[in-house]
């Protein structure tokens, strides 16, 4: 278990002009580390208001024109695929309700070196998205649903139907999404005595339900203090109903550990960042809705490409740009020595 303690973590902003390793060929940290997956947040926006994401209240959004353009976004992605970046995932906020999601998919797919694109949506607007995104060359997408009880979903996204969500998940399984990945956030006492009812949903169907231990973010830390399951607990409460699960083989570099109830169609994947860290295998980097390149999801170190750019940098000023602050990337997120994320919420970051 970590410690409950708290510390002050306000965003540290440094110069990413300065190069400090620039470089050529697949971009790293100092530690070795080779960053080829970006994740992108498209807004701080969202439809849902999800417990462990956002505040009952008090939430605020930042001013539009603080958010990159497309074509802004387009002229970065591009220089990220010029610096090693291969795979994207487009998040946010909601990604689905920013303006013109269709083509930035299609505009980021054309980009050579970029090999997959995907998504991580609350499926709410699936049912009317997934062709167009898959014919614009989206890959695939993670779903994030926590319940299937509608009216716990009401309470759990504070509002959210969970038919029109089921209907999104069908829409992009039949639009060839795949494979389809749910997550599932566990909290104790709203959704904790319900994940074999989740995992059970892999017996028939070839997809992924991953299990998430809550972070504790700004805005969420009481519902991570109070809410916390963890893994370990999650796997027991699946193998009371299952039995034995039975491991896996994972990508290094995958978060989720997974496993399989003996003989089912899809797979169980547990993401544990607070009892079993993944730093040392981490290979991705954020890019803010505002610009900013954040390093690790839950340490304050950010590089501003946004302002970079809007002073009129050339492309190669902007890549060396890129490959500084990449340098700069923390070894681990701390939250076993009591550092908190006291600035950004999880949908202001891109989870
Ligand atoms: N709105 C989209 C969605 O919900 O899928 C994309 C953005 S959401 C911030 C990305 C992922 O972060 C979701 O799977 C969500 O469940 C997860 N998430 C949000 N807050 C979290 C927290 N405090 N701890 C762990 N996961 C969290
Ligand atoms: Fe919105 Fe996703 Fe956060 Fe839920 S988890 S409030 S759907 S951004």
């Amino acid at each position: 278990m970590v410690a409950a303690s708290t510390s002050i973590s306000p965003i540290r902003l440094f110069p990413v002009g300065e190069a400090v390793a620039p470089g050529t060929g697949v971009a790293k940290d100092a530690f070795g580390r080779a960053m080829t997956y970006l994740r992108i947040s498209l807004t701080d926006r969202c439809n849902f208001r999800c417990v462990y994401c956002m505040p009952a209240l008090g939430m605020k959004f930042q001013p539009k024109d603080e958010h990159l353009s497309d074509e802004e976004l387009l002229r970065l992605i591009k220089l990220f695929a010029r610096v090693g970046v291969t795979k994207v995932r487009l998040t946010g906020g909601e990604p689905t309700i920013r303006r013109g999601i269709v083509d930035l998919v299609r505009g980021i797919k054309s980009f050579p070196g970029i090999a997959e694109v995907s998504m991580t949506t609350n499926a709410l607007l699936l049912g009317r998205l997934a062709d167009d995104l898959a014919d614009a060359g989206l890959d695939r997408v993670n779903v994030s649903i926590d319940t299937l009880d509608p009216d716990r979903f009401k309470a759990m996204t504070r509002g959210g139907r969970l038919d029109l969500v089921w209907q999104g998940i069908e829409a992009a399984d039949a639009a060839g999404l795949r494979p389809i990945k749910l997550n599932t956030v566990v909290v104790k006492e709203q959704n904790d005595f319900e994940v074999a009812d989740m995992a059970a949903l892999t017996i028939d169907r070839p997809w992924q339900v991953r299990f998430l231990e809550i972070m504790p973010l700004e805005g969420v830390s009481q519902v991570h203090d109070e809410g916390l399951v963890s893994s370990e607990e999650t796997q027991a409460r699946l193998e009371a109903r299952f039995g034995p699960l039975a491991p896996v083989e994972t990508d290094a570099a995958d978060p989720a550990r997974l496993w399989k109830i003996p003989g089912a169609a899809g797979t169980i994947g547990f993401i544990s960042p607070i009892s079993e860290p993944f730093c040392a295998a981490c290979n991705r980097v954020r890019l803010t809705a505002d610009g900013k390149l954040r390093l690790c999801l839950l340490r304050p170190d950010e590089g501003d490409l946004r302002d970079v750019m809007r002073a009129g940098a050339d492309d190669e000023t902007l890549e060396r740009a890129i490959r500084a602050a990449i340098w700069r990337k923390p070894w681990g997120h701390g939250l076993a020595e009591g550092e908190r994320e006291t600035v950004r919420g999880m949908s202001q970051i891109g989870g």
